[in-house]
């Protein structure tokens, strides 16, 4: 037997116990060829197992490399995955409910970047749901990093989608890379830009006004990097602040999402919170985009960067990363912030 034969265990409730031990699981199996089977799968969350839009993850990356996969259905805690090779071409998929459709991204996009031929993957359901990459966090600070890797992708929003009505649309288009570069992303560099940005469908001006009052007033802004994005009320209802903040080497997005009866000041406060702690921290990446960044950094061999916070979900995806790659992927505390440096092992 050889080692693509051997199977991987993987337990779901290790570290964080979330959906992202199955998602990068499902990515670095249809990449490195190596079947998984994973028990246990979410059994930290309240309602463990697969939701809609861990299994359109399971069945989207089945499909794009024909994998066998058996006892995938909504709230199955176990899982077993054989990958077969990353296939491009055009691919829809459809959650069916509010679920993330960037979750789904995240899981498809690196592992397309080793497929036979350039894809097209569209995906409906949320594009702004709380506890996942907003849409403009994928385009903007993701998408700048991997295109500073050599990856050639592009992320079009094509119809917004709030939680929980859902009902939005992301196409995203990805050309086969032979080898992701290295990079290290020590510091942020001089700020090349700065807005915030209040979506709102169906929802009153004067919410918008209010989140963008309170960032303004929490970093110090001027009425020009406010900004109030109304949409079409077909994409309704639903509200999103977005802080924006453009920097030589790095975008960072920080998000608060609008819930009903959740206050436009707690929305703010929220993405105000993580900006304020990332700007302080002098870091490059913040803690969201530095969990998504240990993947792509791993397949590219190797790594560094600076860190707002280490979570226990970025530790969680560095331990599964170790189980598929040869890496070591290390974190040291600094004084205002954490290096994270990924070495081939
Ligand atoms: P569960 O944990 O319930 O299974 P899940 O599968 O939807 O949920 P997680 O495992 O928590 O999700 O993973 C969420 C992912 O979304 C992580 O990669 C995290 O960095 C990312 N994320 C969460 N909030 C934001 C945000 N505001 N901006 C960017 N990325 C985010």
């Amino acid at each position: 037997m050889t080692m693509k034969d051997d199977v991987i265990e993987l337990d779901g409730s290790q570290g964080e116990g979330g959906g992202q031990v199955l998602r990068s699981a499902l990515t670095l199996s249809m990449i490195t060829g190596r079947p998984f089977r994973i028990v246990n799968i979410r059994a930290n969350r309240a309602k463990p197992g697969l939701m809609r839009q861990h299994l359109v993850s399971v069945q989207a990356a089945a499909a794009v490399c024909g994998a066998d996969v058996a006892q995938a259905a909504v709230g199955a805690r176990e899982l077993a995955f054989r990958p077969g090779r990353i296939r491009g071409g055009t691919y829809n998929f459809a959650i069916g409910t509010a679920g993330s459709s960037t979750l789904v991204l995240q899981t498809l996009l690196p592992a397309l970047l080793f497929g036979d031929a350039p894809s097209t993957v569209t995906v409906s359901g949320g594009t702004h749901n709380p506890k996942a990459p907003p849409a403009h966090f994928l385009q903007r600070s993701y998408g700048r990093v991997m295109a500073g890797m050599g990856a050639e992708m592009s992320i079009e929003l094509k119809r917004h989608g709030f939680y929980p009505a859902g009902g939005g649309e992301i196409v995203a288009r990805v050309q086969p890379c032979a080898q992701l570069r290295r990079i290290e992303l020590m510091a942020p560099g001089e700020r090349r830009d700065a807005y915030a940005e209040s979506l709102v469908a169906a929802v009153p001006s004067r919410v918008a006004r209010r989140e963008l009052e309170c960032v303004a007033a929490g970093l110090g802004w001027a009425e020009s990097q406010l900004h109030e994005r109304r949409l079409p009320d077909d994409e309704a209802p639903g509200n999103a602040l977005l802080i924006t903040l453009d920097a030589e080497h790095v975008t960072e997005v920080f998000a608060g999402f609008g819930e009903k009866a959740v206050r436009a000041e707690e929305v703010a406060k929220q993405a105000l919170g993580e900006a304020r702690r990332y700007l302080a921290s002098g870091a490059a990446v913040g803690e969201h985009l530095a969990d998504q960044l240990l993947l792509p950094m791993a397949l590219a061999g190797g790594g560094r960067f600076t860190l707002d916070r280490v979570s226990q979900h970025a530790l969680t995806n560095a331990d599964v990363i170790g189980r598929f790659l040869p890496v070591d992927i290390r974190f040291e505390a600094g004084e205002r912030h954490s290096t994270c440096t990924i070495s081939a092992r």
